[in-house]
């Protein structure tokens, strides 16, 4: 007889949607003495780095509320601190490792992979992940401010191989509701299109931007929906994302979720299985495991490839193949992203 792990079983919270998320978003965290002492943590005080690298602290409050009391090694913990190590120069370590950076500024919309195309419908993340290339990136509101998505549109419009918009950022669901119902009404007419893709942060740092208004916007679109959430770790998942997972799943979006590999964090097979465990049942399948990208300030975080493929191979003896994300790393130039 197989018997699920209790930790595979998740239970929806009813509670979920009654907070403003625009109020949970604003009470973040910014300061480290405050983040460590919520955790127990406060006499590591004077080991914080006393410039921010440009890239400052900023962690939702529910968010943290996960994060295991008194342990300076918390998976959850160690994606949002910065650290010393951030401030080393490392060769190779640069600060477009994409080599795009260009192209998100400017337009908006990057037209890279053949029928997708991608929009940065908003700079801003209610966390910042130390790991991130957007640490270099700081482009606040201005892009959807701009309106730089109209025009975006029209290159939709002219081109009629594009069937799928991804929706990306920084965090498009921070967007506010009436700013994407704005957006999905500029593609009405465009008949090519068939599926709209979010990738997005929020279900898991901030699941109560999944609400009422925003389940019925997403429920109405009369396209193929897909949510990609960013999850590294199993204990980032609690009931109240579960709750915002299973809602996303009732308004029609397809859920899958992307990592990055990230030492110390998730670089273990057994971590790797519970976070799939733990995302099927929230009804989530794993895509991508990433290899981080090269950026200045995150060396600290790399794991050779060799290990990524032993802890692939322990994956797939351990795991349904649908269980199994794909290992991939981005390349500048390349028409996918690049298998490993
Ligand atoms: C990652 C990415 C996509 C989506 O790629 P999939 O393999 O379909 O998930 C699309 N456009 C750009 C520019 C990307 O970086
Ligand atoms: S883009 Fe994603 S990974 Fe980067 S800081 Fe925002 S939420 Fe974190």
């Amino acid at each position: 007889m197989i018997t699920a792990s209790p930790d595979a079983r998740i239970t929806p919270s009813p509670s979920v949607t009654h907070t403003d998320w625009r109020q949970s978003w604003r009470d973040a965290v910014t300061d480290g003495g405050e983040l460590l002492a919520m955790v127990g943590l406060q006499h590591l005080a004077g080991r914080l780095p006393l410039a921010d690298a440009g890239f400052p602290l900023r962690v939702p409050r529910g968010f943290v509320a996960r994060m295991r009391h008194g342990d300076p090694r918390d998976p959850l913990l160690l994606q949002v601190l910065p650290q010393l190590a951030e401030l080393e120069q490392v060769a190779g370590f640069v600060t477009d490792a994409v080599g795009d950076l260009d192209a998100r500024a400017a337009h908006g919309l990057l037209h890279k992979y053949q029928g997708r195309a991608l929009l940065i419908a908003s700079g801003s993340c209610a966390i910042n992940c130390r790991y991130c290339f957007r640490r270099h990136f700081p482009y606040g509101e201005e892009i959807a401010a701009a309106g730089q998505w109209r025009q975006a549109i029209e290159h939709l419009r002219e081109d009629t191989s594009i069937s799928e918009l991804i929706l990306s950022g920084g965090d498009p669901l921070a967007l506010a509701t009436p700013k994407l119902e704005e957006l999905s009404h500029g593609l009405r007419e465009l008949k090519h299109l068939i599926r709209l893709r979010i990738h997005s942060r929020l279900p898991v740092v901030l699941p109560e931007r999944i609400d009422a208004p925003l389940l019925d916007w997403l429920g109405r679109l009369p396209l193929q929906k897909v949510v990609v959430l960013h999850a590294n770790h199993a204990n980032e998942l609690d009931a109240d994302v579960a709750t915002a997972c299973a809602r996303l799943r009732d308004a029609g979006a397809t859920l899958l979720n992307q990592s990055v590999l990230l030492r110390g964090i998730n670089d273990d097979a057994t971590v790797l299985a519970d976070l799939s465990e733990r995302l099927f049942a929230a009804s989530v399948l794993p895509y991508y495991l990433h290899q981080l990208d090269r950026v200045e300030g995150t060396a600290h975080f790399e794991v050779t490839d060799a290990r990524a493929l032993a802890l692939m191979d322990a994956l797939r003896t351990r795991l349904p193949g649908y269980l199994v994300p794909k290992l991939v790393r981005e390349v500048g130039g390349d028409c996918s992203k690049r298998p490993l």
